[in-house]
């Protein structure tokens, strides 16, 4: 039986130790607080776009992003309710100028535009004043944190309390490392932390289905709704590493939400949070092994997509990790490309 460490328990390390443990591979997972919530998934909205966030991005990013998203209906399957929700994208332009601005991407996506009234047809919610749209309906979503739950819970007794700071500690046949932006620290490979701040508000459920990813003045906004009546609010992407949510981050998602969504006025506001994504110096995430004597693959580096890609990278890092190769759709995303 191969012995497996994984080191790192957010989202990609339990999606990776879930598949391997299915596999029949004895693995352990070492995530200083196995229980805690610091990873960037306790944070993340849980968009499922491989249209929307990678519209100007390489193609084989584009090619990955839509494997992965094909892989949704399975990997969900097993876990109950984790929020995994089909309904679709509405992307939203406000002014003359956010139209325009939005225009390049639905050309680019290929979508329909909608007029103010279309949009308002299917959302009675969205402000008189949006003047365009379009609907991505092949761009979904699902709650990180219940997926993260249902994960845990999985791979019960298989989890350590336990900060891998050097690789050299672990005693297993491979390792695998997931660790999110722990990952620069214990491989030397460039990821960073990208901040961002996401908000989370509380309401009557139903006061909109779809998600929404508009833009308002020139101001970028996501607005999540989840069936119990959370609407998740996202995101800053700022270049910075701290954790305090600003005045100024705050102000530009709530009034972007408002312009597009009045009547989120009267939801409650609940959590104001800070993650960061995992950053590459290419926006890809950096899947493979790290050294020629293939004993640690790297599974890291997801930056705005890791919860889409939480089931391929499951898929194809089990893959490396017990047969040593996997789909050549990995190739570009060696670790290599940066050493
Ligand atoms: C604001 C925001 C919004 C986002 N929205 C979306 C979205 O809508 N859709 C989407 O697909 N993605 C989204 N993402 C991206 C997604 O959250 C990340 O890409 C994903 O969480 C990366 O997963 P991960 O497991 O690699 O890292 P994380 O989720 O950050 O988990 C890393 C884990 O590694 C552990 N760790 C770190 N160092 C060590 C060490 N030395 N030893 C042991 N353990 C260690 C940490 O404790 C943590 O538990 C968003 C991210 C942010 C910040």
């Amino acid at each position: 039986m191969t012995r497996v460490a994984v080191v790192g328990g957010g989202i990609i390390g339990l999606a990776v130790a879930a598949e391997l443990l299915g596999r029949g591979a004895d693995v352990t997972v070492h995530d200083p607080s196995p229980e805690g919530t610091d990873g960037a998934w306790h944070v993340a909205a849980g968009m499922l776009a491989p249209g929307g966030e990678s519209a100007f991005e390489y193609p084989h990013l584009t090619r990955l992003l839509e494997a992965g998203h094909e892989l949704w209906p399975d990997f969900v399957a097993g876990f109950g309710d984790v929020g995994y929700d089909r309904t679709g994208t509405l992307s939203l332009a406000l002014t003359a100028d956010d139209v325009a601005e939005a225009a390049r991407e639905w050309r680019h996506q290929k979508l329909a535009p909608l007029t103010g009234s279309q949009v308002r047809d299917l959302e009675p919610a969205i402000s008189p004043r949006v003047r365009a749209g379009a609907l991505a309906s092949s761009e979904h979503q699902a709650d990180p944190r219940k997926i993260v739950a249902a994960l845990r819970a999985h791979l019960q007794g298989r989890s350590v309390a336990r900060r891998i700071s050097d690789l050299s500690e672990l005693n297993a046949d491979v390792i695998v490392v997931a660790a999110g932006c722990g990952t620069a620290a214990l491989t030397g490979l460039p990821i960073r932390p990208v901040k961002g701040q996401v908000l989370r508000l509380r309401g009557e459920p139903g006061l909109f289905k779809h998600v929404i990813d508009g833009v308002a003045d020139g101001r970028h906004v996501y607005l999540v709704p989840r069936a119990d009546g959370e609407v998740v609010v996202g995101a800053t992407q700022e270049e910075r590493a701290d954790r305090m949510p600003t005045a100024g981050g705050v102000h530009d998602l709530l009034r972007a939400a408002l312009d597009l969504v009045p009547g989120l006025a009267e939801h409650e506001l609940t959590e104001v949070t800070v993650g960061h994504r995992p950053g590459t110096p290419d926006n890809a995430p950096i899947l493979g092994f790290l050294d020629d004597d293939r004993r640690v693959v790297v599974a890291a580096g997801h930056f705005r997509n890791g919860i889409l890609l939480a089931p391929i990278t499951a898929r194809l890092v089990a893959d490396l990790v017990l047969t040593g190769s996997a789909d050549p759709i990995l190739d570009p995303f060696a670790p290599g490309r940066f050493r």
